[in-house]
């Protein structure tokens, strides 16, 4: 099958090297759904040290859930040895991992039918718990007893309504019970895990939908952060599409309910710096653009990589809204992009204050300067820079 070509060779080498090879989980999934296929996972029998010295290109990256990283023509393959998993204690990570040749034990080990179907090379599903049915069927369903696997790694309480979210299928009654029952350990999960599935959840086509059922409420409630609001659900409600990301429904909940303490949401979903400065930076647009503050400022402060995001949100919470063609427009007329392009430099500033030190203030006057040519009240001419500033600060002023 042309979407699996990619994966062909190294299947071959590791069934020509005498191990069974099978791609698995995701991809097989969405490609009998008829959906683009994200990264190809292939199991084998092939020990991690065995699958390592067959290949040129491996990342060590989970030797002792037996998962390496072979990359062949610039594309990464996560090679896993087929293996069964004993309980999780620590509700991260199985106990013990025991490595096994039966491909169905393997699949067994895996959440939902749908994703417990194996795709040989010569083209024949292995699907030993009905998930063609139930893909047909538009089901959720877990694989064996549903209260136990839930039990075992209550993250996938998660991925059920995540899974409902991207594929828009309802959970199987039985899988939906166990799912009620067993809210409570999600408490025990990591957040890093609780974070990865939640982006995605964020990102559903059918996250409307996702948001109107019940079990997603129930989970979401128990949620750090979520669970602060009792009106949240009301507000997500109404969402009627995808966000940009997790990040980006944060920013959106932190702002309906006007709150400003949102480091320590971000803290608590464990964001990066880059990810942080992110939502700082649209909750500051979406602050400014409520104030109304000139739209050229928020133009000029955001970075225009942004710009998507922040209109999105807008568009979300306020009636009137400006489209991103609005926005790009504005940031090309800005006569400055940054301070640098501003016709005064410091050093012209301190020239015209012989007898002031170095000092804050030569900043200050630079930042009103910005702010006015962004606006339009003055031109960014030398001349008239200096004139401005000459006749706004008399040299007798004792501070500014
Ligand atoms: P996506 O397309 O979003 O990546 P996916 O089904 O590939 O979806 P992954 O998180 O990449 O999801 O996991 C790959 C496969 O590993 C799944 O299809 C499933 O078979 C198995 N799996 C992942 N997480 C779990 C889990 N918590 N419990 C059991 N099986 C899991
Ligand atoms: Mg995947």
């Amino acid at each position: 099958m042309d979407v699996f070509k990619p994966a062909e060779p190294i299947l071959t080498r590791l069934i020509e090297a005498g191990y069974e090879a099978y791609i698995v989980g995701g991809s097989v999934r969405d490609y009998l759904l008829g959906r683009p296929i994200n990264d190809i996972d292939i199991a084998t029998s092939a020990r991690p040290e065995d699958v390592s010295a067959l290949f040129s290109q491996v990342i060590p990256v989970g030797i002792e859930h037996g998962t390496v990283i072979v990359r062949h023509d610039h594309t990464s393959f996560e090679v896993t040895t087929l293996r069964e998993e004993t309980t999780y204690s620590d509700r991260r990570h199985p106990d013990k991992v025991n490595f096994v040749t039966d491909v169905t034990k393997d699949l067994a080990r895996r959440d939902f039918t749908m994703n417990a179907i194996a795709l040989t090379q010569m083209d024949a599903l292995i699907d030993p718990f009905g998930g063609q049915v139930d893909i047909n069927h538009k089901r959720i369903r877990a694989v064996g007893n549903p209260a136990a696997r839930f039990n075992e790694d209550p993250l996938r309480m998660l991925r059920a309504i995540r899974f409902s979210s991207q594929l828009g299928f309802a959970i199987e009654q039985k899988t939906k019970t166990a799912l009620t029952e067993s809210l409570a350990l999600i408490d025990h999960v990591s957040i890093e895990r609780i974070h990865v599935e939640l982006d995605k959840f964020f990102q559903g086509v059918y996250l409307h939908e996702a948001l109107m059922l019940e079990e997603t409420e129930q989970l979401l409630l128990r949620l750090p952060f979520f669970k602060e609001f009792t009106t949240v659900m009301d507000d997500l409600k109404r969402v009627k599409r995808a966000f940009h990301s997790l990040i980006d429904a944060l920013v959106y909940i932190g702002f309906r309910h006007q709150n400003t303490a949102l480091k320590s949401v971000y803290e608590a979903y464990r964001l990066s710096n880059v990810q942080k400065r992110e939502a700082n930076m649209l909750y500051t647009s979406l602050t400014c653009y409520q104030s109304q503050q000139p739209l050229p400022l928020i133009a000029y402060h955001l970075t225009p990589q942004l710009y998507h995001r922040f209109t999105d949100l807008a568009d979300r919470l306020f009636d009137e809204t400006l489209s991103l063609e609005d926005l790009t427009k504005i940031h090309q007329q800005l006569p400055i992009h940054s301070k640098q392009d501003i016709a005064l430099s410091g050093n012209d500033v301190m020239q015209l204050f012989p007898e002031r030190k170095r000092g804050r203030w030569i900043g200050h006057i630079l930042d009103q300067l910005e702010e006015k040519i962004i606006t339009g009240e003055l031109p960014n001419q030398r001349e008239q820079l200096k004139e401005w500033v000459i006749w706004s600060y008399p040299i007798e002023k004792k501070s500014f």
